[in-house]
């Protein structure tokens, strides 16, 4: 279940995005414009899931791309995982990035790259 704040964020970061892309498509185009047409967009869509990604516990990098798989913070040298009773390797730290928010950041890195 995605948190209110977290809802009126996404609708917000949507509509904002629909509103870019509006400016530059030729008009007349379909893209949903006020808050109400991005509430009912998002909507629409089957869940609002999110994914799990290993932080390090300084905040210096994700533990993805390049640093997928490894187990040491490349930049201060701290462990990604601690052991627990039983020895299972649980993150030290977890980012959990809403897939939505996810699939926007990685689209505006793309037009900007
Ligand atoms: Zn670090």
């Amino acid at each position: 279940m995605v948190h209110k704040m977290m809802w009126i964020y996404i609708i917000n970061i949507v509509a904002y995005i629909n509103r870019l892309l509006s400016k530059m498509l030729p008009t007349p185009n379909r893209l949903p414009q006020s808050r109400s047409d991005a509430r009912r967009y998002i909507t629409s869509l089957h869940g609002l899931d999110y994914k799990k990604i290993h932080a390090c516990v300084n905040d210096c990098i994700l533990f993805r791309g390049d640093y997928e798989n490894v187990e040491v913070c490349p930049k201060c040298g701290e462990a990604r995982f601690r052991k627990d009773v039983s020895g299972l390797h649980i993150p030290r730290k977890v980012l959990l990035m809403y897939i939505l928010i996810y699939i926007l950041i990685n689209y505006v890195i793309r037009l900007v790259h």
